[in-house]
Parts: structure tokens; sequence; C-alpha cells
């Protein structure tokens, strides 16, 4: 079955999935394969679920005279084509951001801005590699004026593949940072992958949204098509950062635009989605009010009070750079309330892992954070003579400790890699008195 026959079948349908525990009714389901399953062996189950078709590669489990089932040579690629098709069927703008750190809070920064005027669809959660960015493309429809596709790499020519998906007409790309440099093979690899976004758009002369103030970016500043945003006066928006504050903070035409964001590092984040509302004509007063409205979710740059502590929640994610930032942020923060950092490991580092974590202990070696908690294989191998460092053996210890204390005016910051988890140690904060 081509493309354009699949694409019937879909507009017939209600949308694609490839999860049976998520199927919804008359959906096209997609029978993918990962590491440790086959998604062939539920397409008669997603089918019994409620979905109207069931795309299949492996003919056993395409049932005969069942006109429900379509087999194809290979299912991911049949979801990926059918992308490119809806795609280009749907005639709509598509941008895409993608970057090291802080793309799935820009991208929602944006939708929340964008949504004022244009019906917008953006990538849910973070559905942002070869199978999110279909799955994304085809859930925009005839209804959708704008998208925005969140597009994640850890390794070469991904951002390249993606685009050739996605197709997209703007693209900004948040910043180059310490993060899967196992994939990339070192940073110069990381500024390859995600500026292959760039070239991309280049080729197609179309618009790239700009920080002026990253060094990387601003070296495409004099590609035809750009705009940007900054503090230099090269930029077309320009702006300032408010730095010492809880929360992040930009001042832009004499406004001040509050968030409920933490971190310093998110007012870059806020920047995108002000600049790229601007060039997009959507009301002043109604960006501004989208982006301080704007919530973080999934322990993602989050402020938690709890009784007279406070703790910045950013368990989400770590890499160096953005564990870097945090800590920055958090060494910088002007407050009276005793500093507490919880820390775990950074994956997906490689060879580096060793040195990052040593650089990130020698960093709170000189700061002015009262107590470190560490937690992780690679913390556990770096050295410190500080006696406000501490080590522990696994997470029972570190939630039993941080229990047992009697903590009052303290602001911890919470940061690790998704795998370590570190959410898990709130309760035990929020017990401690
Ligand atoms: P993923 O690769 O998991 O999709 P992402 O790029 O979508 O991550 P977010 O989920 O938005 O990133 O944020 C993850 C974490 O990165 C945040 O909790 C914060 O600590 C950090 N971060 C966010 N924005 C920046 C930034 N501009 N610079 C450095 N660190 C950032
Ligand atoms: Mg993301």
């Amino acid at each position: 079955m081509n493309s354009a026959q699949l694409h019937q079948r879909f507009l017939l349908s209600s949308g694609a999935c490839t999860d049976t525990r998520k199927i919804n009714k008359n959906c096209i389901f997609f029978a993918l394969k990962g590491g440790n399953f086959n998604g062939n062996e539920f397409a008669a189950e997603a089918l019994q679920n409620g979905a109207r078709y069931a795309v299949v590669d492996e003919k056993e489990f395409a049932l005969e005279d069942d006109e429900r089932f379509i087999l194809v040579k290979n299912s991911l690629e049949s979801l990926q084509k059918l992308a490119i098709f809806h795609r280009n069927y749907l005639e709509i703008p598509i941008l895409a951001i993608t970057g090291s750190n802080g793309k799935t809070t820009t991208k929602e920064l944006l939708y929340a801005v964008l949504s004022r005027k244009f019906r917008t669809v953006a990538t849910k959660g973070n559905l942002n590699n070869h199978i999110g960015v279909p799955l994304t493309l085809l859930s925009m429809d005839e209804e959708t004026e704008f998208g925005i596709v969140e597009m994640g790499a850890n390794h070469l020519r991904e951002i390249e593949f993606l685009c050739s998906i996605a197709n997209p007409d703007y693209g900004y790309i948040t910043n180059f940072g310490k993060a899967h440099l196992e994939g990339f093979g070192g940073v110069e690899g990381v500024i390859k992958g995600k500026t292959e976004l760039y070239k991309h758009l280049q080729e197609q002369n179309k618009l790239i949204f700009l920080n002026i103030d990253d060094e990387i970016q601003r070296k495409h500043h004099n590609y035809k098509h750009t705009f940007s945003f900054g503090m230099s006066r090269l930029a077309d928006v320009r702006l300032s950062y408010l730095q010492g504050q809880p929360n992040a903070q930009l001042l832009f035409n004499d406004t001040k635009f509050n968030s409920k964001l933490t971190g310093s590092y998110n007012a870059t984040n806020m920047a995108a989605a002000l600049c790229i509302g601007l060039y997009f004509k959507i009301k002043f007063n109604d960006i501004r009010e989208a982006i301080e409205e704007y919530s973080p979710q999934n322990n993602r740059s989050q402020l938690i009070e709890s009784g007279n502590n406070t703790i910045i929640m950013d368990a989400y994610n770590a890499n160096p750079t953005s564990m870097h930032a945090a800590l920055e942020n958090f060494n910088n923060l002007q407050t009276s309330k005793q500093k507490i950092a919880v820390l775990g490991d950074m994956f997906e580092l490689g060879d580096a892992a060793p040195t990052e974590h040593q650089v990130i202990v020698n960093f709170i070696e000189n700061s002015k954070i009262s107590e470190t908690y560490l937690l992780g294989e690679n913390f556990k191998k770096t050295h410190t003579s500080n006696d406000f460092i501490f080590k522990f053996k696994d997470i029972e210890a570190l939630k039993t400790h941080l229990q047992e204390s009697n903590f009052e005016n303290c602001y911890f910051l919470i940061k690790g890699s998704r795998g370590m988890a570190l959410e898990r140690v709130l309760d035990s904060i929020k017990k401690s008195r």
C-alpha cells in the first residue's frame, strides 16, 4: 500500500496510535518493534480495543479476509512516510525546536504564546524522536493552523532525518551543551548534529530564530533569513535578563516578564518564546500573559514551598551543561536560607563521565552551597576533601538522612539524570520537619 492510499485510511481514522494501552477509538494502529517487544503481536488486540485499522509488517499476524489489517514491508517506515505525506497535505507552517537543554520548556512556552492567535498543535510531552515526530505530525488536522515540533537527537544525522519528515519552515536551537556526548562523540559533534536544522532551513530558504548572545548561533547571523533576540545591539528583539532571582525574569521595552520557572537559564527559553511571538505578531500583552502563566510540569524547574523550606525540583533530567547552569543559578540566588544541593549522577557521558562529575564537585567546593548530598556510581568515584559534601550509598540511605534532619529555613536544589529519579527524595524532605 503506498502512502497516498494509507493516507486515505488515515483520514477515515481518528489519528495514529502505537501503544495498545492507549488506543483511541477508530485510530490507526502501527505495530512497531522495540528491543523487547513486537507490536505485531498486539495488532489483533488493538482492533479489539477499538482501533479501525492495524498496520502490521509480519504476515502471520494479518488475519486473512479481515480488511482492517494493512500488511506493509516495514511498519515504522510506513508511519514515517505517512507523516511526510500528511505534513505536505496540511500546508501549515511548522516550527522545529532542537538543542541540548530546554527544548520541551521552550516548546511549551511557545505553545502557550502561539495558541493565543493560532490553533496550534505541539509535540505532546517529550515525543521527539523518529517515532514521536511522525506521531506529532499525525496529531495535526485540517483545523490546525500552526505546528510546533520538538526534535531530540543523540547522534549525528538524526535531526537531518527528522527534518526530512517534518520539513520545517522555521527553526530554533535552544543551546549547544554537553548532552549525549557518547553518541555525538564530543561537543563538536553536538554542534554539527544540532545545526543540521540550520542546514535544512538554509537549503530551503526558510527562517532561523537566533539567540544572538550564543556564540555558535551568532555565527549564523549572516544568513539572510534570521530573526534574533538577545542583549546585543545586533538583536531584532533586544532584551536583558534579571539575575539572582528565584524565578526566571527578563526585561523588554521597560516591561518586566515574570515566570513560574526557576533558574535564570529559563529566561532564555522565555526570551525565545517572546521573540517568536513578536515575529508572528501576537499581541504584546498576550505574549506576556502566556509566558507568565505557564507553569512547568514533570519535575522540570519547579519551585515548591514546604513549611519554611523552599525546593527547586529539577529532577527531570541532567547533563553537564544543565547541571552547571542549575548550580550556578543556585549559588547566585539571593536568599537568607541555607542552601542544600541533592544531586544524582549524569548519564550517557561515556569516557567523559569521571571528568564531568569531578568538575561538578570542584564547582561545589568553591561555592556558597552549605551542604551537598551526592548519589550514584559516578559521583561516588569523585574526589573531595570538603566536609560538607556527602556521598550516599543508595537512595534509601539518602532518604533516611533527609527525613531525620530537622531542616529549617533551607533552600534545596534537586537535580540528576532521569534514571536517578531523584523526585523520590521529595517526600523525605517534606517529612523532615
Ligand atoms: P530532553 O532532551 O529530555 O527532551 P529538553 O531539551 O526538552 O530535554 P527540558 O525538558 O525543557 O529540556 O528541560 C530539562 C532541564 O534542562 C531543565 O529541568 C533545566 O534544568 C535544564 N534547562 C532548561 N533550559 C535550559 C537552558 N536554556 N540552558 C541550560 N539548561 C536548561
Ligand atoms: Mg524534551
